[in-house]
């Protein structure tokens, strides 16, 4: 362990991270921030370095970032990106639109090197352990790592579910996705039927989005009622490709080494009846888990597991000192935007409370 004690550390590499990044190193704290490490099990959990935005394609609804010419925004990447990081991007904008959006991993990239700019250190490595019972607060890395710290923010975010099916794991990245816009233009789902799981906003725009590709989109919604709101509800219940299988759940993702998904088994909810579906891809669209295991049972939770905002209008948590931002202390907004303003919140709160403990 270094005897060297952190203002702050920062766990977490989304636009909360680094929203907190940038305040706190332009408040000359030297924030270390993990932005999470590399590793196989990250890549199948959706739970790498740079957040959900990071599997998204065009982010539309973050401010300043209207459509442009494909070719400004690779020019404006690559000056203000360092050449191998710009490279992790380049390939973004080799197809596509010549208008468009900033695609969500060029946000991100963007928002990295921001931080860097002033100063933030980064550790590509995740946080596996803490103990907020002591103070300085304490730290271990997957790598072995260990660092104290004065103060924590939490970023970490959270990840999607899937069904949790034998036959589901085995086709993950074989047909089985839960982000239709990272994988929905893939070669293998163009023009073939997809299916939807889930009810939700989140079901009802990843269908909407998928109907660009696919030849038709089934939704399996396990009841009679979608949660949607009524807006997105209706721009599916309109669209002539795409048609619901209410009342029912998927039972075993069918397929083969070969070919990967070539369909699904769905069982109903109210009676005994099953159906196969010939599909060439699952979405599933069944909500998100927050990315808290980590903490052990150190931090309060809420009911659905997401760390606990202890006073209104503040990112403190039930240990003082230790602040969360972004999803994974939201299960309500959950965008870009809320995330990047809570990180900037949990910032200013350690700022504040580091000071008033005379800790700076
Ligand atoms: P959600 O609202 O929690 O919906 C999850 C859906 O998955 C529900 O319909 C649920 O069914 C179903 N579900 C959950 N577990 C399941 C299981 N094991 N098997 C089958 N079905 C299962 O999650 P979300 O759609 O990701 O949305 C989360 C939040 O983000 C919401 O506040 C939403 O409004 C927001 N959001 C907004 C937008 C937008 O406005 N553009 C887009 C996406 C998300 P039941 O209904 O039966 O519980």
């Amino acid at each position: 362990m270094s005897d060297q004690v952190e203002k702050v550390v920062i766990i977490g590499s989304g636009p909360a991270g680094w929203t907190a990044a940038i305040y706190a190193a332009r408040a000359n704290l030297d924030p270390l921030v993990f932005e999470g490490a590399v590793t196989p099990e990250n890549q199948q959990k959706g739970t790498l370095p740079l957040g959900q935005l990071a599997l998204t394609t065009e982010v539309e609804n973050y401010p300043s970032w209207p459509f442009a010419d494909t070719e400004a925004l690779v020019g404006l990447l690559r000056s203000a990106l360092p050449p191998e990081r710009f490279a992790n991007v380049e390939h973004l904008s080799t197809s596509g639109p010549e208008r468009r959006s900033i695609f969500g991993p060029e946000l991100m990239e963007l928002m990295r090197q921001q931080a860097m700019n002033f100063g933030a250190r980064v550790i590509t490595d995740d946080v596996v352990r803490v103990d907020f019972r002591v103070h300085p607060f304490r730290l271990w890395s997957l790598g072995g790592k260990e660092v104290q710290a004065l103060s924590v923010i939490v970023a970490t975010g959270a990840r999607a579910n899937y069904l949790g099916l034998e036959s589901e794991e085995r086709f993950k990245n074989r047909g089985v996705s839960a982000c239709a816009v990272c994988d929905g233009a893939l070669p293998r789902f163009r023009n073939q039927p997809l299916v939807v799981v889930g009810g939700g906003d989140s079901a009802m725009e990843e269908a909407s989005y998928l109907t660009k590709f696919a030849s038709k989109v089934y939704i399996v919604h396990r009841r009679d009622k979608f949660r949607a709101s009524k807006i997105m509800q209706q721009r599916v219940l309109e669209n002539p490709k795409i048609e619901v299988k209410w009342n029912r759940v998927v039972e075993e993702v069918l397929g083969n080494d070969e070919q990967g998904v070539t369909g699904v088994r769905l069982r109903s909810t109210v009676d005994d009846t099953r159906e196969e579906l010939q599909v060439a891809g699952m979405f599933l669209a069944i909500g998100h888990t927050p990315n808290t295991a980590f903490l052990e049972g150190q931090l309060e939770l809420t009911d659905k597991g997401y760390i606990r905002w202890t006073q209104p209008f503040r990112t403190c948590t039930s240990v003082e000192g230790v602040f969360a931002a972004g999803d994974v202390a939201d299960d309500y907004y959950r965008q870009a935007v809320t995330a990047a303003g809570t990180g900037c919140m949990a910032a200013l709160d350690a700022e504040r409370w580091l000071a008033a403990k005379g800790l700076l």
